[in-house]
């Protein structure tokens, strides 16, 4: 019996100690169980707040890059705006060297055009080296009520002299003075080397415009220069003025060169005597203009009905500072 009894007891004793060893086994593993899970929670929260740094960074990155493509962009734009406005200052820029060289080269076209013209009068004149001068004394001491039309075909009839202009205080007619420039002006051509034509040397012969007309183109002349001086009701104009043709179907193949050598001539007066510059006129309704050939000017030296002007056209001085100032003119004009 006693035996039975030990034997419980080491079984209960076995029974004890085996529970206190599970007990402790248990809590020690449920404590080990814990301090894992804190661990895990702890990296967890690490990890999510390291992921979490890394989203904000992340976003941060993303947004500095958005950023950074939008103002790219915004460059982008910007220069292409720069580009689209240079292209266009460029387009413009080069429509406008476009106009100008379109109208440099119709420029180019008219000049050409003039030279051709000027050069045909060049190759038909009594060769390059002699040139000729036609030089028409306006008026005569005899003047004539007959007519002569105005132009080859017109019906508007012209009295063939109607006599010139005379000095307000001198008295001296126009022809009178027109002659005596023209003689000297014949002598300072001729010394310069120029074949020149009178259409008459002495005041008396009336010939009308037309047959004055006509020794220019015979003479197939380079230029024929008319001799005039002027007269107004009033009195206080002076100066003096060149008349050239204007461009109608009897002077076209004439007006070019006639206008051109009448500026070039009248430059060379004008500058040379220091007279008041009235200009240099067109017109149409001269008769000695309209049956012309050849290149041909008016020059109207002043005015005898001005009283300072009628004084200084009477005097020899003056009368010879007027030819060189033509024979200057005649000379640019030609070469
Ligand atoms: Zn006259």
């Amino acid at each position: 019996m006693l035996k039975k009894r030990k034997i419980i007891l080491a079984f209960v004793c076995l029974f004890v100690i085996g529970g206190v060893l599970y007990g402790t086994n248990y809590s020690i593993k449920k404590h080990n169980q814990s301090v894992q899970t804190i661990k895990i929670n702890q990296q967890n929260k690490t990890l999510s707040s390291a992921a979490k740094n890394k989203e904000i960074q992340e976003e941060a990155t993303l947004s500095k890059v958005a950023k950074k493509k939008e103002e790219e962009d915004k460059i982008a734009k910007q220069s292409e705006a720069i580009k689209l406005k240079k292209a266009s200052v460029i387009k413009a820029a080069a429509q406008k060297s476009k106009a100008k060289k379109e109208a440099t080269a119709v420029k180019t076209e008219a000049i050409k055009a003039s030279a051709v013209k000027t050069d045909e009068y060049k190759k038909s004149s009594n060769g390059a080296s002699k040139k000729v001068v036609v030089i028409d004394p306006g008026h005569a001491s005899i003047s004539s009520s007959v007519k002569e039309p105005e132009a080859p075909g017109s019906s508007i009839m012209k009295v063939k002299e109607p006599g010139g202009a005379q000095g307000i205080n001198s008295r001296t007619p126009e022809y009178v003075v027109n002659m005596a420039v023209a003689v000297k002006l014949r002598s300072l051509l001729q010394a310069k080397g120029y074949t020149v034509i009178m259409t008459k040397t002495q005041n008396s012969l009336m010939l009308g415009n037309i047959a004055r007309a006509e020794v220019g183109n015979k003479a197939k002349a380079d230029l024929v220069i008319r001799i005039h001086a002027d007269s107004n009701n009033n009195t206080s104009a002076k100066g003096a003025s060149m008349l050239v043709p204007s461009d109608t179907k009897n002077t076209n193949a004439i007006y070019n060169t006639s206008k051109s050598y009448g500026e070039t001539v009248f430059k060379s007066l004008v500058s040379d005597v220091g007279m008041n510059n009235r200009g240099v006129m067109q017109r149409d309704d001269m008769t000695g203009f309209n049956w012309s050939k050849v290149p041909v000017i008016l020059v109207e030296m002043g005015f005898l009905s001005n009283v300072s002007e009628d004084k200084l056209l009477n005097t020899n001085a003056y009368q010879a500072k007027i030819a060189n100032g033509l024979a200057d003119g005649i000379y640019n004009a030609l070469k």
